[in-house]
């Protein structure tokens, strides 16, 4: 038996960030949307825990952490541990999400790991139980399960489903070398002293999703993130004009980054400023969004 789940990488059309609380974490007010850009984990019987990754050619393989180490294993063992069995399995990760881009792959994969999971070890645990588990793994895995567009507000791991009907259409410019979120954060924290405990509120974009207009959305999209990212890689504020001068709406930092997403008015624009890009940069992606979160794509 194989069981084969996928999961989305994310943006955050809005992201609001507000000064680090008492805990730490840094309260989030946040609007995700999945886009068609998946990593799928696929598992089978085993009488031991193995983890094998594989990765496209454009990205470093070194990257992603071995057996014990990656966060599958660690999902693994919390639905274990929740119901009380030994976590075995074959695992096997293919990644498509860049990773430490800003666009929650290792989150993503967690995701996809514990449906999987789930599914092969026949727990039938309910959806509320994953979620918690989900959001105990990081901030972006509830999300990861949910998929499509939602609000995410705590430190992001409090998701709730937002009508999203329109496809947008992005082109998607991963960046060699990752950046480490809790880096971007710090920089963040020096850059803007008196940030307000409260973030600031996502109102522009989830009108601009009620409107249905691309150039609607591209006024609104909004991240708190994207000057601390620009002052650690400031190589990227010229992609994101480069993307702008293409014919993209909006350039804009994906979370932490360093992937930059450009937002075009439909699919044939999207492939006209992938192809203008790809003349500067090795790896430029199409893909659309809201899609669906972890699900099965195979099983038998
Ligand atoms: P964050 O979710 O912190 O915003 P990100 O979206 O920028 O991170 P990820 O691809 O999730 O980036 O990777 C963050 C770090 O998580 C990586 O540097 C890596 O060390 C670790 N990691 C653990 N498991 C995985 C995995 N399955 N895939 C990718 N990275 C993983």
């Amino acid at each position: 038996m194989s069981i084969t789940v996928r999961a989305p990488a994310k943006i955050n059309l809005h992201l609001g960030v507000g000064a680090p609380r008492a805990d730490g974490f840094h309260p989030l007010v946040t609007v995700y949307q999945a886009l068609g850009l998946c990593d799928d984990v696929t598992v089978t019987p085993s009488a031991t825990w193995t983890l094998a990754v594989t990765v496209p050619d454009w990205m470093d393989a070194d990257a992603v952490p071995a057996a014990g180490d990656n966060i599958v294993d660690a999902a693994a063992r919390l639905l274990a541990e929740h119901h009380g069995i030994a976590s075995q399995a074959a695992v096997s990760i293919t990644k498509s999400i860049p990773v430490a881009g800003g666009m929650a792959g290792g989150s993503a994969d967690a995701a996809a790991a514990l449906v999987a999971l789930d599914r092969l070890w026949e727990l039938g645990t309910h959806d509320d139980d994953l979620l918690r588990i989900a959001a105990e793994l990081g901030s972006d895995v509830p999300f990861a399960l949910l998929g499509g567009t939602a609000l995410g507000t705590g430190r992001g791991e409090r998701v709730e489903r937002l009508p999203d009907p329109t496809t947008w259409w992005w082109v998607v410019v991963p960046s060699a070398q990752g950046l480490s979120t809790p880096a971007v954060y710090r920089r963040f924290d020096e850059l803007s002293p008196d940030t307000p405990a409260e973030p600031t509120d996502a109102r522009a974009v989830l009108l601009a999703l009620s409107t249905g207009n691309p150039e609607i959305l591209a006024g609104a999209l909004h991240n708190d993130l994207e000057s601390a990212a620009l002052d650690l890689r400031p190589d990227l504020a010229d992609l994101l004009e480069l993307g702008e001068s293409s014919g993209a709406l909006r350039g804009l930092v994906s979370g932490s980054g360093p992937t930059c997403v450009f937002l075009t008015p439909d699919a044939d624009a999207a492939r006209g400023v992938a192809a203008r890009l790809s003349e500067h940069h090795d790896v430029v992606l199409v893909t659309n969004g809201p899609v669906a979160g972890a699900h099965a794509v195979s099983y038998g």
